[in-house]
């Protein structure tokens, strides 16, 4: 069987390429390089996707998938961004992310905003595919639910459902990941590429 490597240390980010890549041994990075810890330091979610698959393809001789996320507020100027894990500051919680956002957003009147997940499967010869999906809405006025994590109890689709609200299952229907996992799911080129 041939191997995949998530160029990832969350447990669940593995589960669920383990179930997207049936047919293939997929295994953490953690259990292959104990030291990787590579600096996500691109302006993109694209860069820092490929910076973590493509060294980890260098260093591992395999196949290596990563994927990075975030929330862009267009009346921040697409802030938090990259950034959105670390927003109010390099330990912060979702909670001071969210107050920071709040804080930020207080009277303004423009709130849309999207969640944009890239995914990026590198190969040891420097070769690389990125997936990106993204999910628009609006930033709430103060939290809503209980559900989800990082600033889903801020975030609204289009149509009105907000994340803080929804079931895991519900959320992964609609959800920015959903849909970058989809363009992936799509790409016979990709699948020919990990079987041969
Ligand atoms: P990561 O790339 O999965 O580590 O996510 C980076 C950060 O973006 C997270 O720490 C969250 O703050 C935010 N984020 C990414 N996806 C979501 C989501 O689906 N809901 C809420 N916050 C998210």
């Amino acid at each position: 069987m041939s191997k995949i490597v998530i160029a990832s240390g969350n447990k669940g980010k593995i589960n669920d390429f383990k179930s997207i890549f049936k047919q293939f041994e997929v295994v953490g990075i953690q259990s292959i390089l104990e030291d990787f810890d590579p600096v996500e330091d691109g302006e993109t979610f694209k860069d820092n996707a490929l910076i973590k698959a493509l060294e980890g393809a260098k260093r591992t001789n395999l196949p290596v998938i990563s994927d990075d996320s975030g929330l862009s507020v267009e009346a921040l100027e697409g802030a938090p961004g990259v950034r959105s894990a670390r927003f109010a500051g390099d330990d912060a919680t979702d909670q001071e992310n969210n107050k920071k956002l709040l804080q930020l957003m207080k009277g303004e009147e423009n709130r849309s905003a999207y969640f944009t997940s890239v995914i990026a499967v590198a190969f040891p010869d420097g070769t690389a595919y990125t997936y990106e999906g993204v999910v628009f809405g609006e930033i709430l006025e103060a939290p809503v639910g209980t559900n989800g994590f990082g600033y889903d109890p801020l975030f609204q689709t289009l149509d009105g459902k907000k994340f803080g609200e929804l079931s895991t299952d519900e959320k992964s229907e609609i959800s920015h990941r959903k849909r970058a996992i989809d363009k992936l799911l799509e790409d016979e080129n990709l699948f020919n590429r990990l079987q041969s």
